[in-house]
């Protein structure tokens, strides 16, 4: 806890009025996400590392979901993303697992919420391009 509070102490003194605020994003997934690697297989069956790039046009051809009653959600979805042109699906490292510790704030974060209240904003993040 001391060395958040060093942190925080250090990060206000330096930046002072320019922190507007810290978001805790509260990300969460369930491991079977559409952007984590055992969702998805090749046609020879293997996942896609982390940081492959999954495009409408990949699926059925490069990449496939390994549940086939994801098919048509997995085509919507990556050209729903497509077509705001500012994203594309991207597979990601396992992270925030709903029920694991990747997913909890920690007891020093939230200490230092604490000490900070005001910095804090707390918001839900379950998307991901
Ligand atoms: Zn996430």
């Amino acid at each position: 806890m001391f060395v958040y509070f060093l942190i925080m102490n250090c990060l206000h003194s330096t930046y002072g009025e320019r922190i507007g605020s810290i978001v805790i994003t509260l990300d969460s997934h369930h491991r079977e996400h559409i952007a984590h690697s055992n969702f998805w297989k090749s046609l020879d069956g293997n996942e896609p590392p982390p940081f492959t790039q999954i495009l409408s046009t990949d699926i059925g051809i490069k990449w496939v979901p390994k549940d086939e009653f994801n098919l048509q959600h997995t085509l919507e979805y990556t050209k729903s993303l497509e077509s705001k042109g500012r994203f594309t699906l991207i597979i990601w490292p396992d992270h925030c697992i709903i029920g694991s510790n990747g997913q909890a704030v920690g007891t020093k974060i939230n200490y230092t919420r604490i000490l900070y209240p005001n910095f804090y904003n707390l918001t839900f993040s379950s998307f991901h391009s």
